[in-house]
C-alpha cells in the first residue's frame, strides 16, 4: 500500500516572555480549539506555535498507524515526500518553518544576515550565530499587527530630526547636517548619510542615552497630559517602547523605521539586511530554517551594534507592504511569493457556500493551518477522513491532491507554506 502523505500535526508552543498571556494569545485559542484536552493557563504566555521540523519545537504526528512520532523523523525516513526538487535543493530537509506568533511586547530591532555574511559570522562568533544560513521572514497579520520595517524617506527622518531635539542631540550636528543636505543629492549620497546617522544613534554611549530618552518621555508626558497630541512624533508609541524597555537604545529606533500597522492579511517580506522589529499583533510567519539574528536594540538577548550598522540596507523606502498575487486556477487562493526559493505561502479564502474545496497540488511537501472553519481533508493516501477545525495542522506530501469537505456552513481561512522551486 502506498505510504500515507497527509496527516494531522500536533504543534509545539514557545513561551517566550513577549508573547500575549492566555487566552489573550491567538496561539493559545487556536490551540484550544484544535486540541480540547489542551489546557490554556491565563498567566502564562503564549508567544509561538511552530508548525514544522525543527529539532527545537518538531511537530508529534497524530496518527497512531504512522510508527514514527514526529515529523521530523517521517521526513526523514520518507524523502520523497519532500519533492524531488526540494529534496536535492535542501539536502532532505523541509527548508522552511512555518509558526503563528502572538506579539504583546516589542521584539528586538534585528536584521538577518544574507547567506555569505551568515557564513563569516557563523564562522567568527559560532556562540552567537549557530549556522550558516540566511533567514528570510514573511509576516502575515492575523490581526492588526504593528511592526517596524526598513528605513523611512530621508525627509521623514530629517523632519523628526527637527522635532525631537532629543534625537538629534544623540545624532550630533554633523551627521545631522549630512543627512539634510542629502535629501536632494543621489541615492549613494542619501544612503552614506542615512548610515552615518543611524550609526551615530545606535552607538551612542548608554548613560546619553537613558538621559535624552528620559527627557523625551517626560516631555511627551507632560504634553500629553495637557491635551496635546504628540502622534507627529508617534508620542504614543514611543511611551510604549520605553515602558517595555526603559533606557533603550530601541525606543528611537522608531524614528527611523517605517512603522506599518498590517490589516488582516497584509503582509511584510524581511529580507536580508532589512532592519525591522515586530511590536505588538497576531499573524502567520513562514521563514528559511535558521537561527541567524543580529540584534541591536529592544532586547535583553546579545547584540552587535557594529555588524548590525554595518550590514543594513540604507534604502529609503515607504513602500514595505508585500502584495498576494491572484491565482489564476483557484479563485480562492492568494500567494505570496517572496524573491527566496525556501518558501512561498499560500492563503485561501473559501466561502461557506462551497460545500467541497480542492487544494492545488504542489511539488513541495507542505503545512496547512485551519485558521477558521471546519472541514474533513481526504486524499488518495489516506485512510480514512481526517476531521479539521480552527487551530487544525494538516502535513501534505509533495503532489498529492486533498479534498476538503465543509462539515458547517461558514466560511474556511486557511494558511499553507511549501517551496515552489
Ligand atoms: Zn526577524
Amino acid at each position: 500500500m502506498a505510504v500515507q502523505q497527509v496527516f494531522p500535526l500536533s504543534c509545539a508552543v514557545q513561551h517566550y516572555a513577549w508573547g500575549k498571556m492566555g487566552s489573550n494569545s491567538e496561539v493559545a485559542r487556536l490551540l484550544a480549539s484544535s486540541d480540547p484536552q489542551a489546557r490554556i493557563s491565563e498567566d502564562k504566555p503564549y508567544a509561538e506555535l511552530w508548525m514544522g521540523s525543527h529539532p527545537r519545537g518538531d511537530a508529534k504526528i497524530l496518527d497512531n498507524r504512522i510508527s514514527q512520532k514526529t515529523l521530523g523523523q517521517w521526513i526523514s525516513e520518507n524523502q520523497d515526500c519532500l519533492g524531488s526538487k526540494v529534496k536535492d535543493t535542501f539536502n532532505g530537509k523541509l527548508p522552511f518553518l512555518f509558526k503563528v506568533l502572538s506579539v504583546e511586547t516589542a521584539l528586538s530591532i534585528q536584521a538577518h544576515p544574507n547567506k555569505e555574511l551568515a557564513e563569516k559570522l557563523h564562522l567568527q562568533a559560532p556562540q552567537h550565530y549557530p549556522d550558516a544560513n540566511h533567514k528570510p521572514e514573511m509576516a502575515i497579520a492575523l490581526t492588526s499587527f504593528q511592526g517596524l520595517c526598513g528605513f523611512r524617506p530621508v525627509e521623514e527622518i530629517v523632519t523628526f530630526l527637527t522635532k525631537v531635539p532629543e534625537l538629534r542631540f544623540l545624532i550630533g550636528d554633523n551627521a545631522t547636517a549630512q543627512l539634510k543636505g542629502s535629501t536632494s543629492s543621489d541615492s549613494q549620497v542619501a544612503a552614506s548619510a542615512l548610515q552615518s546617522c543611524f550609526s551615530h544613534l545606535m552607538k551612542s554611549e548608554k548613560n546619553v542615552v537613558v538621559e535624552q530618552l528620559s527627557l523625551l518621555v517626560k516631555r511627551i508626558s507632560q504634553q500629553a497630559a495637557a491635551g496635546n497630541n504628540m502622534e507627529d512624533i508617534c508620542g504614543e508609541l514611543l511611551l510604549q517602547l520605553h515602558q517595555q524597555y526603559p533606557g533603550d537604545i530601541g525606543c528611537f529606533a522608531i524614528y527611523f523605521l517605517n512603522l506599518l500597522t498590517l490589516k488582516p492579511g497584509e503582509a511584510m517580506f524581511l529580507e536580508a539586511n532589512v532592519p525591522h522589529a515586530y511590536l505588538k499583533g497576531d499573524c502567520v510567519e513562514c521563514m528559511a530554517c535558521s537561527d541567524n539574528t543580529v540584534r541591536a536594540g529592544l532586547t535583553p538577548k546579545f547584540i552587535d551594534v557594529p555588524t548590525l550598522c554595518e550590514m543594513l540596507s540604507y534604502i529609503p523606502s515607504k513602500d514595505r507592504l508585500f502584495l498576494p498575487t491572484r491565482s489564476q486556477e483557484d479563485p480562492y487562493l492568494s500567494v505570496y511569493d517572496p524573491p527566496v526559493p525556501d518558501f512561498t505561502v499560500m492563503k485561501m479564502e473559501v466561502p461557506g457556500s462551497i460545500t467541497e474545496y480542492k487544494v492545488l497540488a504542489v511539488d513541495s511537501a507542505s503545512i496547512l493551518l485551519v485558521v477558521q472553519g471546519r472541514v474533513t481533508a481526504s486524499s488518495p493516501t489516506a485512510q480514512t477522513p481526517i476531521p479539521l477545525q480552527r487551530g487544525g495542522v494538516l502535513f501534505i506530501g509533495a503532489n498529492e491532491s486533498v479534498s476538503l469537505k465543509l462539515t458547517v456552513p461558514e466560511d474556511l481561512l486557511l494558511f499553507r507554506a511549501c517551496c515552489l522551486l
